[in-house]
């Protein structure tokens, strides 16, 4: 019985294990913890093709050096949302992925 809710990440069988957790750090390291999108500081290692049900168990996907990207939290959200929202100019997410008004900086 899988009771996975749609807010629950496929991804995260995989980002609990400790073979994630070295391969993370490897990559950040590589990376220099730079952002590959923005170049500005990140540190979210993400998959480039996206954990799927289908493929959460292929390691070829999963623990694929070739399918990481560093991103800072914007990038990331950009990237998680771009599906379901449609990004404004004056608006962000926070650390929880919340909808936000952006301060102006
Ligand atoms: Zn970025």
């Amino acid at each position: 019985m899988c009771n996975y809710s749609s807010s629950k990440r496929v991804g995260d069988r995989i980002y609990h294990t400790s073979a994630w957790r070295k391969l993370r750090r490897a990559y950040y390291g590589s990376q220099h913890g730079i952002c590959e999108w923005c170049g500005k500081p990140g540190y979210i290692v993400d998959h480039i093709e996206e954990i799927t049900e289908e493929n959460v168990n292929d390691p070829f996907v999963t623990f694929n050096w070739e399918n990481l990207q560093l991103l800072c939290l914007p990038c990331s959200n950009r990237k998680t949302f771009k599906k379901h929202f449609a990004i404004r100019e004056d608006v962000t997410f926070d650390e929880s992925g919340q909808l936000v008004k952006k301060e102006s900086y």
